[in-house]
């Protein structure tokens, strides 16, 4: 790749484009920029899909395994363990139903883009076939209370329910958990199926309190406020000037539906997303009716091999995802030529990427700093139609800010760049919190033996065996990325945990073992297998823009250095848990047994 007439850059000019893109971006406050949704922000985290008014007697009860977190990977642990005859579980969750993400992100235009037929899990068992290539977010929340009901979860469930603590009583062999409406759950498993994509995080943009129009997270969309639904245009936004801070996956999706209503809408841009060819349609009903038994299964291994660069003899998904990650540009490698034509072929497909904006971008201004400049794993790559066209409106303006993010928010608007944008109402389409303490993320400390707090015992970095379980936390399971796999089909990864999680739960039954976590040298020795995993990733991601990929690009201190996520393919991941389970003595787990 090499200067030429066409205005495209040699490979040395892209490399300094990288460089200098990253660098203003950098700051030292890293993922402390961002601010909660708690204290002044207190009144953006209220749940405005259910009932306000909703009330329930305290429960005491003794149970076999507490599940926290109603979304997939808590639905699959609870089909699994269903499957497996084990139905002496609850399930406690936060929002009013199943769903998780699918229950909280019902903003104008949210689906998912990876394809509905890997995405949606148990297809097979429940029969049901997605409408859609690529599914609405409605229909993926349909489709997790159709989980719940084909497998009977509701009994189980206690919604609208906030877990407060959860401490290890050693004399009994039980966890005591406790929820915000008073109940007391004695268990003697606890599976913690939450914190991953849950908890919004605000951009921590001076002023931001002092702003006095509606203002809401994506996450918390405002209906009553934007008029519409997911699927009705938002008719009360006629009239208005609307901002959105952020761009992206969530923007992405959003920022169509608002340019359909709102009188002017401000886009703030600080690193612009790279956005190829989504190409949605119905599902062809009889390609769907014609799928073998065990296609499923077969198809998400198949998108996965595929997006990690594992690439399989047919790429049975073939869309725009396979063909952004075919090849893995971030492995470690040490043959000089081999890294130099992984750097080309990323250049090359950020390259078609940039110049699809030209395409469909008629301002050539616009369309310049709708640009990315950075490497594919950077951050994650969008598909989206309707997202670069809605720049060619006369309603839409785009503002960038040069990397520097929004100045100041005052009462009435947004200033960047020393220009304030007054606006009746501002978005944040702000993100999640990824690398933040775990305990944080959960909402709850669980207290483990010894009265250690987990806070306290992963007070220099998560200790784990394989994510899952940690020393001094008897029967307690963890699903989450940290020190876990991690995947573009992020339902891949928690089925593969749940279904681990299931497993171990009834061999613990069928072996009459009364405790089981990690010992500490396990612990230490899976730290070794995530830092073998993670050298060709963290080479990549130090000439990345900061990110939740890179936690900001913040320093990493010794608590950052061992939060990190398995580096390598999710089914290698995967791998480490079958082989585990399959041996006679689960080694690197401290056992006792009943009597
Ligand atoms: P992201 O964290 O991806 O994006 C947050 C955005 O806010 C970024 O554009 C960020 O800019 C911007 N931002 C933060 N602070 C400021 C500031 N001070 N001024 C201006 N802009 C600011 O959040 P999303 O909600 O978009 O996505 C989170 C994740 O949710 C995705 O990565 C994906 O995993 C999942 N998701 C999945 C979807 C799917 O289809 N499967 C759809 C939507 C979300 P910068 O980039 O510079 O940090």
């Amino acid at each position: 790749m090499t200067a030429n007439g066409n205005g495209e850059l040699s490979i040395e000019e892209l490399r300094e484009r990288y460089r200098i893109e990253r660098e203003k971006r950098l700051r030292s406050d890293g993922v402390k920029q961002y601010a909660e949704l708690k204290g002044e922000y207190q009144e953006l985290d209220v749940d405005t899909y259910a009932d306000p008014s909703f009330t329930r007697d305290p429960i005491t009860e003794d149970t076999h395994v507490v599940v926290v977190g109603g979304g997939f990977a808590g639905m699959l642990t609870a089909i699994n363990l269903t499957k497996q005859g084990v139905t002496d579980f609850r399930i406690v969750e936060k929002a009013g139903d199943f769903g998780g993400t699918w229950y909280w992100n019902r903003y104008p235009g949210c689906m998912c883009d990876v394809e509905s037929y890997t995405y949606l899990p148990m297809l097979e068992a429940t029969g049901y076939m997605p409408t859609e290539r690529y599914a609405s977010a409605s229909e993926i929340f349909e489709y997790c209370k159709l989980l719940g009901q084909t497998f009977d979860l509701y009994p189980h469930a206690l919604f609208q329910t906030v877990i407060t603590g959860a401490e290890w009583d050693d004399g009994s062999g039980k966890w005591i958990v406790t929820t915000s409406r008073g109940d007391r759950i004695t268990t003697k498993f606890v599976v913690v199926a939450g914190g991953i994509l849950h908890k919004p995080k605000l951009p921590g943009i001076p002023g931001i309190t002092e702003y006095q129009g509606k203002m809401f997270h994506t996450s918390h969309w405002d209906y009553d406020y934007t008029g519409g639904s997911p699927k009705e245009p938002m008719d009360k936004l006629a009239g208005k000037r609307v901002g959105i801070v952020g761009t992206g996956a969530t923007a992405v999706q959003a920022v169509p539906q608002l340019a359909k209503t709102a009188e002017e809408l401000y886009v703030f841009q600080r690193t612009p997303s790279a956005v190829g060819e989504r190409n949605n349609a119905p599902t062809d009903v009889e390609w769907f009716k014609g799928l073998q038994p065990g296609w499923q299964a077969e198809r998400i291994e198949n998108f996965t091999h595929a997006v990690t660069g594992v690439q399989p003899e047919q790429d049975l998904v073939h869309d725009g995802w396979t063909e952004v990650m075919w090849v893995n540009t971030q492995k470690a490698c040490d043959d000089p030529e081999e890294a130099a034509a992984l750097e080309r072929s990323d250049f090359e497909t950020m390259e078609k990427l940039r110049r699809r904006v030209d395409t469909i971008v008629e301002d050539p201004e616009t369309a310049a700093k709708l640009k990315p400049y950075y490497g594919k794993n950077c951050k994650r790559v969008c598909f989206h139609d309707e997202y670069l066209p809605a720049f060619n409106q006369p309603n839409v303006h785009l503002v960038d800010t040069d990397g520097k993010g929004v100045q100041q928010i005052t009462a009435t608007g947004a200033v960047v760049d020393g220009v304030e944008y007054p606006l009746d109402c501002l978005i944040f389409a702000s993100g999640f919190e990824t690398n933040t303490d775990y305990d944080g993320r959960v909402g709850f400390d669980p207290v483990g033996r010894d009265g250690i707090s987990l806070s306290e015992r992963w007070s220099e970095g998560a200790r784990t065996l394989h994510g899952i379980l940690s020393g001094g936390f008897p029967n307690f399971f963890i699903i989450s990325f940290l020190q876990a796999g991690f995947g573009t089909n992020f339902v891949h990864f928690l089925g593969k945990s749940a279904e681990h999680v299931a497993e171990v739960i009834v061999r613990c039954d069928e072996e009459d073992i009364a405790t089981i976590e990690a010992t500490p040298e396990a612990e230490d020795e899976w730290l070794m297998v995530l830092y073998g995993t993670a050298a060709g990733a963290a080479t990549y991601s130090a000439s990345c823009t900061p990110g939740y990929y890179n936690s900001e690009q913040g320093e990493v201190d010794a608590k950052g250095a061992r939060n990190l996520v398995y580096a390598g393919s999710l089914l290698d991941y995967a791998g480490y848990l079958e082989r585990w389970r399959e041996t006679d003595d689960l080694p690197g787990a401290l056992i006792t047994r009943a009597g």
